[in-house]
């Protein structure tokens, strides 16, 4: 008597059951949007645990976002019918190498504890290394620099594998040294930035056979999804730990790769049957999620991109309605004529979160955002401004990481004088240059440097005043619960008391963010395991009952799926980008169109594509064309319909005719990445300028000083000459000619 089939497997179409019960060995399933790559590897999953082939601790399964994991992990745990103790290693490479590094940390000269620093911080801290190293900082600006390095680091290079001729091209040739100073400063702070998760791990897989052993031996099973938007540092982490078993399964699709600019290498999912030999192919072909109508339009944009690998895709769904291109005049309506589709929807007994808006870029979300608040229609933005991001909760955590790591140089400056303490910038200009003299962090010269007259009387106490909190925090630290921890340190540290005493709009809400840290807070056994949470957190916002529609980026939609579907802004300029116009070529531009893809196979039965005739881009007022990618749409799967009198019709004969209409546009537009600099140059920040020269003048490493001896005569910036009376470390206790006797310290005398 066979026993029943494990439900997990009962609705498998039989080649996602073979790439399920193919566990054995390296399996490549490629295949096009929805037709249940994910299903399948959830599947797997399912099985492995079922049949006890591995417990599923020994499984390592690697998804795009924090969301998917959380997902595929609930799904798992209602295909077996019950709940699956701890799956470890479930997550996206951030998390999964996060945790490794923890364990290894030290072997790449970091403590267990380290900070994972967030894009702020990493800006920050680029900014003083470039001017420390007298880089050009207008034509090279930390966010520049830090692009570079994460393509660096998503490549797999360490500071010693960047080529001269790579590292000659940027940063006044100095992008390797800037790369190395970047390093070793995070070292020092014990950080790292999220490049770093993954390629400390891969520096430690490849250096300490003992780990790549133990992680090989560890995961029987490999899982991969979304292989098609790995980097290179993500597919040598993947190749070492596969290498001993083999048992890795990888899916994807060659037409979804949108992720190139952050380093995805689609070349990776073409190499798969190479780096194992043998590897099984699966291709699924029946789609499962999307109408006919809806297939046919993504399939006939795709179509025109060159070097695919090619896939069937049917479904036998019914047929559906046509997919729906709206032209609308401009912005406002476009958000209008949503928000009354939606409603319309909604009046038929649709529910809100099967709805979805994609936008190309960021700063379309905005016009809806206004439009639905005054409608009253439920929204949540998704990976937009996200609450972690919030500069009143930046704030608040970078005091709680002080509390925890005292070294955090990056969050202790950021709230030093916030709330304002009278410690300005001569003041962070002195506590800087001593630390870098010293090379010690920040909260410890700023404890031995108040015992000093370096700094102004009230710097002096505002100064001391901070030190002993920060002293007695830690102390408490350990005996109460973070949360409650929080909230005494957000209360006298004066930072709750500021927005208090805020009258601007804002500061009502920014004290209901703070109250809500602490409720998030308390879902966290250790503030430990809290701070790295929001590191890791991409796609938060849970947590809201509420029936809302989603907006998001296209980016942030791929392996999700919406009864409805609106694309908004198919414009030239806004989707293709600019930037990929800009940038010319074919390369760009068929990522776009891949996003394109992605966008329209992300509805299962409605799809709706808008574009509007003006728009306002950076505070210009612009007219625009829609994209070519609704040229490419097959005419016989959509129905247009535009408040622009013939207008679509006219340019839909233009492109036939003229080929490519738009290679003018950029430029003509007004809107060339010339403009945009014009925009926004003038705007650097000033500030910090004193600070970066006085650190820059005594650079790194200048350590207790041979050249000052008793009774010496030297001058000081502040106080002028005078002579030595005693020495006492790299305290100096000094008779000034002028101001009488002072304490002071030796990195700011110079010999007379
Ligand atoms: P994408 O490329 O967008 O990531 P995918 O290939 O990962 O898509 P899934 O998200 O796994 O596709 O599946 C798409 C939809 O099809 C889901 O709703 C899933 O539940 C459904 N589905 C997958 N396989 C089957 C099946 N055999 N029978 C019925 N429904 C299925
Ligand atoms: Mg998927």
């Amino acid at each position: 008597l066979q026993s029943p089939e494990p439900p997990y497997l009962r609705a498998l179409n039989p080649p996602q059951r073979e790439a399920v019960l193919t566990t054995e060995g390296p399996l490549l399933v490629l295949a096009g949007a929805g037709t249940g790559k994910t299903a399948c590897l959830t599947a797997r999953l399912a099985h492995l645990i079922w049949t006890r082939k591995a417990w599923p601790s020994e499984i390592l399964a690697v998804t795009f976002t924090n969301k998917a994991a959380r997902e595929m992990k609930e799904r798992v745990a209602r295909a077996l019918g019950q709940d699956v103790e701890g799956m470890p290693w479930l997550g996206t490479f951030h998390a999964i190498g996060a945790k490794m590094l923890r364990r290894h940390a030290e072997l790449v000269g970091l403590q267990s504890n380290y900070t994972i620093l967030d894009t702020d911080d990493q800006l920050r801290l680029l900014k003083q290394l470039i001017q420390a190293a007298e880089i050009d900082e207008k034509r090279w600006p930390p966010r520049l620099l830090a692009g570079l390095i994460d393509r660096w680091k998503n490549g797999g290079w360490m500071p010693a594998d960047v080529t001269p001729g790579e590292s000659e091209q940027y940063a006044n040739g100095k992008g390797q040294q800037l790369y190395h100073a970047y390093q070793d400063r995070l070292k020092d702070l014990n950080a790292c930035d999220f490049g770093d998760l993954l390629l400390h791990m891969l520096v430690i897989l490849k250096t300490h056979r003992d780990v790549l052993e133990h992680y090989q031996q560890r995961f029987k099973y490999i899982l991969v999804d979304e292989y098609q938007d790995t980097n290179s540092a993500q597919y040598l982490w993947l190749r070492l730990l596969a290498q001993e078993r083999k048992n890795i399964c990888v899916v994807g699709d060659d037409d979804q790769s949108i992720y190139s600019w952050r380093g995805a290498e689609v070349a990776n999912i073409l190499k798969f049957e190479k780096d194992f030999p043998g590897a099984k192919v699966v291709r699924l072909e029946q789609n499962y999620r999307s109408t006919p109508h809806i297939l046919a339009a993504a399939s006939g944009v795709i179509a025109h991109n060159g070097g695919r690998l090619g896939k069937e895709l049917w479904t036998d769904a019914d047929e559906g309605e046509k997919v729906k291109v709206i032209g609308v005049w401009d912005g406002p309506e476009e958000a209008r004529r949503v928000g009354e589709e939606i409603e319309a929807f909604q009046s038929k007994g649709g529910s809100l979160d099967d709805v979805a808006i994609l936008v190309r870029a960021q700063f379309q979300t905005r016009e809806f955002e206004d439009r639905f608040i005054q409608i009253g229609l439920p929204y949540r933005i998704i990976g937009g401004f996200r609450f972690y991001e919030r500069q009143e909760i930046r704030d608040a955590l970078a005091y709680l990481r002080v509390v925890t790591q005292p070294a955090d140089d990056l969050a202790f400056e950021r709230i030093v004088n916030t709330p304002k303490r009278g410690l300005g910038d001569k003041a962070m200009a002195k506590l800087h240059a001593y630390a870098r003299a010293e090379n010690i962090p920040l909260s410890l010269a700023a404890k031995r440097i108040i015992d000093t007259d370096e700094l102004t009387p009230q710097a002096r106490r505002s100064l001391g005043d901070l030190v002993a909190n920060f002293a007695r925090w830690r102390d408490t630290a350990n005996d109460l619960p973070h949360a409650e921890l929080a909230r005494i340190v957000l209360d006298e540290s004066g930072y709750t008391a500021m927005w208090q005493a805020d009258r601007s709009a804002e500061a009502a809400g920014r004290l209901e963010n703070l109250t809500e840290l602490a409720r998030a807070m308390e879902e966290f056994d250790t503030l430990g395991s809290f701070l790295e949470h929001v590191s890791l957190v991409m796609d938060n916002d849970a947590g809201e009952d509420r029936e809302h529609v989603t907006i998001m980026t296209i980016h942030a939609a791929k392996g999700l799926e919406f009864d409805t579907i609106f694309l908004a802004g198919w414009e030239e300029g806004v989707f293709p980008s600019q930037r990929s116009l800009d940038e010319g070529g074919n390369k760009s531009l068929e990522e776009e169109r891949r996003l394109a893809y992605v966008a329209i196979t992300r509805a299962r039965r409605l799809a709706h594509i808008v574009h509007a005739a003006n728009r306002r881009i950076y505070g210009q007022w612009t007219s625009s064309i829609p994209s070519r990618f609704i040229g490419e749409l097959p005419e016989e799967h959509i129905d247009s319909e535009t408040s622009m009198t013939g207008g679509e019709s006219l340019w839909r004969a233009n492109w036939s005719e003229q080929g490519d209409p738009f290679a003018n546009v950029a430029r003509a537009g007004g809107r060339g990445p010339g403009w945009r600099r014009a925009a926004t140059s003038g705007a650097l920040p000033k500030t910090g300028k004193v600070m970066e020269a006085r650190a820059s003048a005594v650079s790194f490493g200048a350590k207790p000083r041979t050249d000052i001896a008793l009774g010496q005569r030297i001058f000081h910036e502040k106080f002028g000459y005078g002579s030595v009376q005693e020495i006492e470390g790299n305290k100096l206790e000094i008779e000034f000619e002028k101001a009488g006797r002072k304490r002071v310290l030796d990195s700011f005398v110079e010999p007379a």
